[in-house]
């Protein structure tokens, strides 16, 4: 995953991108766009999912 890729800060339904998400003491946050609510450390790990199978098709 790209090191400039927003993983924790990005809504992962609707790609909206929420840049107060990246403090530290924000674990949770919904959606301002879709309303989804997410867990930063869930909403990580399935963006880097998608995107890692974004970058290695051959992979999945
Ligand atoms: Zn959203």
């Amino acid at each position: 995953v790209p090191r400039f890729y927003a993983s924790t800060q990005t809504c992962h339904i609707c790609g909206h991108k929420e840049p107060k998400t990246k403090a530290l003491s924000i674990r949770k946050w919904t959606c301002p766009e879709c309303k989804a609510m997410h867990d930063r450390d869930v909403n990580a790990a399935i963006n880097i999912l998608s995107k890692g199978k974004t970058l290695l098709p051959s992979v999945a």
